[in-house]
């Protein structure tokens, strides 16, 4: 599970874009961390590069597909 220390720099969030999942290879929607929904490994991706690809990481089949969700969005654009 991701970690933070200090709270001031993350922000609850209801954007859709944290609710689709993506295949292995696809494009990363946004940069930021992301979870397999099987084994629960996190990685870093970046906007509109490939998320890891199916051979990426030890990954039991009995847990199903590969598939990255969105865990925490970078903020490229402070306001
Ligand atoms: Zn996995």
């Amino acid at each position: 599970m991701a970690l933070y220390k200090d709270d001031r720099y993350l922000l609850k969030s209801a954007v859709p874009v944290f609710d689709e999942l993506h295949r292995p290879g696809d494009d990363a929607p946004r940069s930021g961390i992301y979870r397999c929904e099987g084994c629960r490994k996190e990685v870093a991706s970046n906007q509109g590069e490939p998320l890891p690809p199916q051979n990426h990481h030890q990954h039991d089949e009995s847990l199903g597909d590969i598939l990255w969700r969105l865990v925490v969005s970078a903020d490229h654009d402070p306001k």
